[in-house]
């Protein structure tokens, strides 16, 4: 049964203040595009504002149409453009203008492109590190057709995180994803990376779109079979009446509680789990707290 009528725990404060009006001027001056905005994500003002510093942002890369279409997501398909080469020095100048001590980019899937823009997100990655090497870099990857010369190329320019996201549990890859997705490839981009370097790995499952509980348990095991190191949970919300309708809204307790069996049972590094818990959610400040356990 659909659920359409939002709980409260659901209800967003809209960001404001000094340090919002600040990136927001940076990123228009620049024509760059956070997920963080586009998204309308509900966490805005509490990663851009950081808890001690500077915060997170995630920046989109390669464009804003995708050339997938997933029924959860809002992003627009096809019509695919050129790459703009100055990208990747662009986004380096802005998270040193901004002040970020922790960047997460992520990007539309580019099946188009011979690399899949693979080499793209590489540069972008390369370009923040040289200018300063003590920002930290987490990079939301698609799952490139599980190409692994493309997941190489991003384990080679060192960012500290890779993440790909599972999205659900396995019987729902369709119709959730695209049917280029699928679970074993995703769980291959994952295996892939924790098998040729020393860098954290993280995914992502939204739950509320249909998924049992002995899948989520299943899922957090394969999970870890193949060395992920990170998982959040977080609601699934509809974007519009075109898209995928919410199965259920997950009571937060519930959320608590897969969290603690994430960390207790399955030995996550961390769990970060709640209703408007994002793949980035928080990224930076739950990543040292976790790393300094
Ligand atoms: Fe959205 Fe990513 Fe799916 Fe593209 S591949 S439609 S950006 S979720
Ligand atoms: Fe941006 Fe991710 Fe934080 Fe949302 S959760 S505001 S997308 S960094």
């Amino acid at each position: 049964m659909s659920q359409t009528r939002k709980p409260d725990w659901l209800k967003m404060r809209p960001p404001s203040g000094r340090r919002f009006a600040e990136i927001k001027r940076t990123l228009r001056d620049r024509d760059l595009h956070t997920v963080c905005e586009e998204a309308n994500c509900p966490n805005l003002g509490e990663c851009w504002s950081g808890r001690d510093g500077p915060g997170t942002a995630t920046f989109m890369l390669m464009g804003d149409r995708c050339s997938r279409g997933c029924n959860f997501c809002d992003v627009k398909t096809g019509g695919m453009e050129p790459l703009d080469g100055d990208e990747p020095a662009n986004v380096a100048e802005a998270v040193a203008e901004i002040g970020l001590d922790y960047v997460v980019l992520t990007s539309v899937d580019r099946d188009d492109l011979p690399d899949q823009g693979s080499a793209h997100f590489a540069r972008t990655i390369r370009e923040i590190k040289e200018r300063d090497p003590s920002i930290l870099v987490e990079v939301l990857i698609p799952d490139f057709r599980g190409d692994p010369e493309c997941v190489d190329r991003i384990v080679d320019a060192r960012p500290d995180v890779i993440a790909h996201n599972v999205e659900t549990v396995e019987r729902l890859q369709w119709p959730v994803r695209d049917r280029r997705a699928n679970y074993e490839q995703s769980l291959s981009v994952l295996e892939r990376v924790d098998e040729t370097a020393s860098i954290y790995t993280k995914t992502s499952l939204m739950l509320g779109v249909g998924e049992y509980d002995h899948e989520v348990y299943q899922t957090m095991g394969d999970l870890r079979e193949v060395g992920v190191d990170v998982l959040t949970f977080g609601q699934y919300l509809q974007p519009s009446r075109r898209h995928l309708e919410v199965s259920e809204f997950v009571h937060p307790d519930k959320f608590d509680t897969w969290r603690d069996v994430g960390e207790e049972e399955f030995g996550f590094l961390y769990c970060a789990s709640g209703p408007l818990v994002r793949s980035s959610y928080k990224a930076g400040e739950l990543f040292v707290d976790a790393l300094l356990r």
